[in-house]
């Protein structure tokens, strides 16, 4: 059997949009040679399959059925990742702004969730992996062994969405309500809202550099590593 104390992790970073999870996970996962898995890239992906079928983000049993008879893959490349839906690569249209909006509102579904969190064990079990999301502590992997609830300020959220979408040429306010609101609907649905894990280590990144929220995850990597030896 395998000596426990060399298992790779299993890290959770959750939070809300702009509190910077993606960049530090993909961080974070090259150093240690881990695997990062966007946990939000499959419910995108849903939502473009239902953008493309022409069905309504309301419509969960249609969603259920549209997530089980797809094929939504997360892929590690030397360039970053990939998300394929059926095959296709997908990556840059699920994050333009009609798909972020629908990914917000097909997430709230239960039996979408439940669907999305079996699959995220399943490739999460093995450990060696970073997956970011908002209900990757509570939900997909209660027994992390590290979890990081990542924050900033709703205005420097903002601020740093608007600076990464700007190039895109889409309107400020508009992209500002839309955080706002995807922030609300992640905090207040029924089915995993948005909080920190009880035994989460909550980082406020407002005043912090990306380098020091890196090395502030890495330290209390080494200690979880420290602690199983
Ligand atoms: O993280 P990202 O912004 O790509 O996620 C897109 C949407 O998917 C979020 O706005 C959120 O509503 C939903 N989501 C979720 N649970 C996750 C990851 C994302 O509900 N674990």
């Amino acid at each position: 059997m395998t000596d426990p104390s060399l298992r790779k992790l299993i890290i959770a970073i959750d939070g809300p949009a702009g509190a910077g999870k993606s960049t530090i996970a993909s961080r974070l996962a090259r150093k240690l040679g881990y695997v990062n898995l966007e946990s939000g890239a499959m419910y995108r992906a849903l939502a473009l399959c239902a953008i493309e079928w022409d069905a309504s983000f309301d419509d969960e049993a249609t969603l259920l059925k549209m997530a089980q008879d797809s094929r939504i893959t997360l892929e590690r490349t030397i360039g970053g990742n990939r998300v394929l839906l059926d095959g296709k690569d997908v990556s840059a249209r699920i994050r333009e702004r009609d798909v972020s909006e629908g990914a917000s509102r097909v997430s709230v579904h239960p039996k979408v969730r439940e669907w999305m969190v079996a699959r995220q064990r399943e490739m999460g079990i093995g450990g060696g992996v970073v997956m970011e999301g908002r209900d990757i502590g509570t939900k997909v992997f209660p027994d992390a062994d590290l979890k990081v609830f990542l924050d900033a300020d709703p205005l420097v959220r903002e601020q740093r969405r608007l600076d990464q979408q700007r190039v895109e040429g889409a309107p400020a306010q508009a992209i500002a309500s839309e955080l706002r609101e995807r922030d609300r609907r992640d905090r207040t649905r029924a089915a995993s809202p948005l909080l920190a894990a009880e035994d989460a280590v909550v980082l406020d990144s407002t005043h912090m550099s990306e380098d020091e929220v890196l090395n502030r995850i890495e330290e209390l990597v080494e200690q979880r590593l420290v602690a199983r030896r």
